[in-house]
């Protein structure tokens, strides 16, 4: 009985169109919400190191001394968690899928902008030091 199951399954399936998609032959199907990979804008980066914190598979890796924002995308299963705690949203989710990795190439790293230098005070005396006027 059992091999008779097997034997329509097997015939089923060689007049069927094939059940995987031709990607990326073709397109694949693509939504507001599709998550592809994640993406950082540098300049807006300052290290703070929530995202790595944040990580559950430890991708991330930030070097605050260096300005260096490091992402192991053969690790990452696109959760988004560190985009959500991003405090200046400089991490965001492409849907665009990522090029087929391999060990070697899931790394990618790039230097950022670093923590954002306070302005100094100004002298007192000057323009900028007095209240705006009315
Ligand atoms: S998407 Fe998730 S797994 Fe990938 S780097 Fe961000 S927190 Fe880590
Ligand atoms: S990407 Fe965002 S959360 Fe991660 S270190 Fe930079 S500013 Fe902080």
């Amino acid at each position: 009985m059992a091999i008779l199951k097997m034997a329509v399954t097997v015939i089923r399936s060689v007049f069927s169109t094939p059940a995987t998609l031709m990607y990326p032959v073709r397109p694949a199907k693509r939504t507001p919400v599709t998550r592809g990979h994640i993406v950082i804008n540098p300049e807006q980066c300052i290290t703070c190191r929530s995202c790595q914190r944040k990580c559950p598979t430890g991708a991330i890796c930030v070097e605050v001394k260096e300005k260096t924002w490091q992402i192991d995308r053969m690790r990452c299963v696109i959760c988004n968690s560190c985009g959500d705690v991003c405090p200046t949203k400089c991490l965001s989710m492409d849907p665009a899928y990522p090029v087929a990795l391999t060990a070697r190439g899931g790394i990618y790293k790039v230097t950022v902008a670093g923590p954002k230098k306070k302005e100094p005070a100004p002298a007192a005396g000057t323009d900028a030091a007095q209240p705006a006027k009315e």
